[in-house]
């Protein structure tokens, strides 16, 4: 029986999926403008772990995350860099997709772009306007907010309260909107900006509708599980409730769930684009094992802050080398014994590790206490090798434990029966190695892919792999 925090409600509930097997999860994704930071890929690698503990619990996970792709910053980005918004959302799209790999985050379902989704955004809000939620001024369109009875509901915030900070906003905005509370949906086109036509003239779509109206689009009126960093709470997922009930009359997502910061510094400062403090997951996969930042990132629960220092990266380092070691140590020990089952042996043990590590993660997904079990499984792993005469397969199938729950955390280990999406991982993990001048690492992950019947080709337009017949 899993248990969420919702945030919503502020308590732990049961999670019950709208459909037996499956859940509905929709993800805000990133404005794609720049390299994301460790602290934008904390919330990638949280939910992703989320998703594979989800899949390990036997549902089938629907998982859309959107790319901003129409934003003030792609535009002013376009601007600088004498291109045009698509172009750099383009790139960024790429670069993000290549420094979530490496972190071996799986693919979502479906990323939908706010530029494809254009005619249901303005449909949307024709709705949101005929219904009486919305309004027109000058040429922008805002969101009626004292009219949505529970706005401030996830936020925990009173409407008065709200009132008070949007009173002390300035700006051309404020002079035009009915209430200062209200906010844009859709923004008249300035010169020289890419714009859409729309009944209330040229313009774009303001960020928050965009994931009202793909979520709901592509996942349903009402999803299961709606997912976000802890700084999304307010305004943008208050707004997408707003928004989306408003048009539809029902629950937009049963379970709100928020990741915590990464915090940096002596003062252990929240990592952000505005605060300059930040380190892009881009550098770091070049200059450390991707994989050691996939579980530094991966195995604290992800309501919890994390603390990013080289001493805590070199923890996370140190952690995970002991696990590989525990597995090798099993694998070797394998390798080298003919023995077959012992009579009488009781792997009652290995149901107990199970039981106690789908108690611990069942319990909103709980990386810390879950990763302690694995390292427990570790040390019974070291032990169990060393013994005079061992179970071939009680071994077997704990090591084939240890593996799954590694692989929830995003962990993989070379030399395993690779899959297409692992072979891309470790290609683009050479390429990064490559371009940081690490070629005993480049080395080593070709003849890991050599040895597998995988032959690399160095192309002008990049790498390409074939299996050897
Ligand atoms: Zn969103």
């Amino acid at each position: 029986m899993i248990k969420i925090y919702n945030t919503l409600t502020r308590k732990k509930e049961v999670f019950q999926p709208l459909e037996q097997d499956r859940v509905k999860m929709y993800v805000c994704g990133p404005t794609v403008y720049n390299y994301i930071h460790v602290g934008n890929g904390r919330s990638v690698v949280s939910f992703d772990t989320i998703r594979r503990y989800l899949e390990y619990r036997g549902y089938e996970v629907d998982y859309v995350m959107n790319f901003t792709d129409v934003d003030d910053k792609i535009i002013r980005t376009a601007k600088e860099l004498k291109t045009s918004a698509p172009e750099i959302a383009d790139r960024f799209i790429e670069a993000f997709n290549k420094d979530t790999a490496a972190l071996n985050v799986q693919p979502a379902t479906l990323n939908p772009r706010v530029m494809d989704h254009i005619e249901d955004i303005i449909a949307f809000i024709q709705v949101l306007v005929d219904k009486g939620y919305a309004y027109m001024a000058n040429n922008d369109v805002y969101y009626r907010t004292r009219k949505f009875k529970n706005y401030g509901q996830l936020s925990d915030q009173s409407i008065d309260e709200l009132e008070v900070g949007a009173s002390q906003r300035t700006g051309e905005e404020q002079k035009i909107k009915e209430d200062p509370l209200d906010f844009a949906l859709w923004k008249a086109a300035k010169e020289n900006e890419i714009a859409w036509d729309s009944p209330w003239g040229l313009g774009r779509p303001g960020w928050h509708i965009e994931c009202s109206v793909m979520a709901t689009k592509h996942l349903g009126e009402t999803i299961d599980i709606h997912g976000g960093g802890q700084d999304l709470t307010f305004p943008h997922h208050e707004n997408e409730i707003a928004q989306s009930e408003a048009k539809t009359g029902k629950t937009f997502a049963n379970y709100w769930m928020h990741n915590g910061y990464v915090t940096i510094g002596e003062e252990e400062e929240k990592m952000s684009k505005s605060l300059g403090n930040f380190v892009t997951v881009h550098e770091m996969v070049q200059k450390i094992d991707p994989q050691v930042l996939r579980f530094f990132l991966a195995t604290t629960q992800y309501r919890r802050p994390i603390k990013y220092s080289e001493t805590t990266l070199k923890e996370a380092e140190t952690n995970l080398q002991k696990l590989r070691t525990a597995l090798e140590n099993a694998q070797f020990r394998l390798q080298n014994s003919k023995e077959g089952s012992l009579e009488g042996t009781d792997h009652a043990i290995l149901a107990e590790f199970e039981q106690r590590f789908v108690q611990e993660m069942d319990d909103d997904f709980n990386a810390a206490n879950g990763i302690t079990v694995v390292y427990e499984l570790a040390k019974w792993l070291n032990t169990y090798s060393e013994s005079a005469s061992i179970d071939i397969e009680l071994l077997t199938a704990a090591v084939e434990k240890f593996k799954e729950w590694l692989a929830i955390f995003g962990i993989y280990f070379v030399g395993e029966e690779l899959l297409d999406e692992e072979i891309e991982q470790l290609i683009e993990e050479r390429i990064q190695a490559r371009q940081a001048r690490d070629f005993a690492r480049s080395d080593e992950i070709r003849d890991v892919l050599k040895e597998k019947g995988i032959i690399l080709e160095d192309t002008a337009q990049g790498t390409r792999w074939r299996r050897d017949a």
